[in-house]
């Protein structure tokens, strides 16, 4: 085999590596534990290398290139991560000091954004396309023309601190009511404060038992998510919001209340009702490979000189699903009480998503980043 494109999928507890044949095909998909510092997070990227090679039947001397996602600030020009505090990664010359070692292109870039590529890829369409990642925080890449639009100073798609409500929850950034705070499993999981192994789970089944933190915390959910889809078509005008990440976990029970919500919203405004917001979104399929697939086409647009195409990628039959997709283990936070409702809450009440097909995500940790 020759020609192989590389792509490494970065998060705070695990490297997803992917390989892409010179046809585009995926010829293979693995997993291994991310390290946490410089030092680590390179030796752990390289070592995803070799596990892929060995796993998909590769040499790494047949590597053409190579893109990394990573949650975080990045310098996507120079190759550089600036800010990636799950990784304990201050500053860092990612692209660098893996030519070091293995001499081909490589690109870093965003994690959210690379899977924004990948989604789009996968989709067979980006012409105007958002990928909304509902993590442990909130961002959004966006596609246009099926390239990714990175704005001006690398911040464009960042909705997930577009505050929503002055009355909120304090942010991490500093504002208040940021849609982070509401749908990003982080914030959530704070405001939950009851810890457990599948805290989104948690707060969807003991809502329907009448809990009121509960109740409030999905509703807040389905609040945050349809914020975010909305800022997104009336700045961007996308014409499909897909989403993924951890807090989508809960697949048809997630879509449900978002549909609710947005149809809700349609009801108070026939502007709104007009940008049929509730026909626009859809779910990343569980176990998809859309953020190393993303990367691997991030670094391959470096030896076109170009912007990442993102045409139809075919999904070989065997080792393309790699390892099988696990359950989402949010980590718990550390309790404190919610200080805030929703502004405008709305009581759940679920009703039956029939916008798209979906299928339930149980999104591994390795996406509960950016
Ligand atoms: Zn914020």
């Amino acid at each position: 085999m020759s020609a192989i494109r590389v792509g490494l999928d970065v998060g705070g507890t695990k490297i997803e590596a992917l390989a892409l044949s010179e046809d585009d095909t995926i010829l293979g998909r693995t997993r291994i534990p991310t390290g946490w510092g410089d030092d680590a997070v390179i030796a752990a990227a390289l070592a995803a290398i070799d596990a892929l090679a060995e796993e998909a039947g590769f040499a790494v001397a047949d590597v053409i290139s190579i893109g990394i996602g990573i949650p975080g600030l990045v310098d996507a020009a120079n190759g550089r991560v600036l800010h990636a505090v799950n990784l304990g990664v201050e500053e860092l010359d990612l692209a660098a000091a893996i030519r070091a070692r293995i001499p081909v292109p490589v690109a870093v870039e965003n994690d959210v954004k690379a899977a924004a590529v990948g989604a789009g890829s996968l989709r067979g369409d980006a012409h105007s396309m958002a990928y909304l990642n509902l993590g442990t925080g909130v961002a959004a890449g966006i596609l246009i023309e099926g390239s990714l639009w990175r704005g001006a100073r690398g911040t464009a798609g960042e909705v997930g601190h577009l505050s929503v409500d002055p009355a909120g929850r304090v942010c991490g950034c500093g504002q208040r009511g940021c849609i982070e705070t509401f749908c990003g499993g982080g914030a959530v999981m704070k405001a939950w404060g009851r810890g457990g192994e599948l805290p989104i789970r948690d707060i969807f089944d003991l809502a329907e038992t009448g809990d009121p933190l509960a109740a409030e915390l999905r509703e807040g959910i389905a609040f945050g998510a349809a914020s975010a889809v909305r800022a997104l078509v009336l700045s961007a005008d996308v014409e499909t919001v897909v989403i993924g990440g951890g807090v989508t976990a809960l697949g048809d029970r997630l879509l449900g209340d978002l549909v609710g919500r947005l149809r809700r919203e349609n009801a108070a405004s026939p502007f709104i009702a007009s940008l049929r917001l509730d026909e626009r979104i859809e779910l990343l399929p569980a176990g998809s490979p859309a953020a190393s697939l993303g990367a691997a086409l991030v670094g391959a647009a470096l030896l076109h000189g170009e912007e990442p195409h993102t045409g139809r990628v075919v999904v070989a039959s065997d080792g393309a699903q790699g390892n099988s997709a696990e359950p989402s283990t949010v980590e718990p936070a550390t309790a404190e009480p919610a200080t805030a409702a929703p502004a405008t809450a709305v009581p759940a009440t679920a009703e039956p998503a029939t916008a798209k097909p979906a299928t339930p995500l149980i999104e591994s940790e390795g996406a509960l980043h950016g």
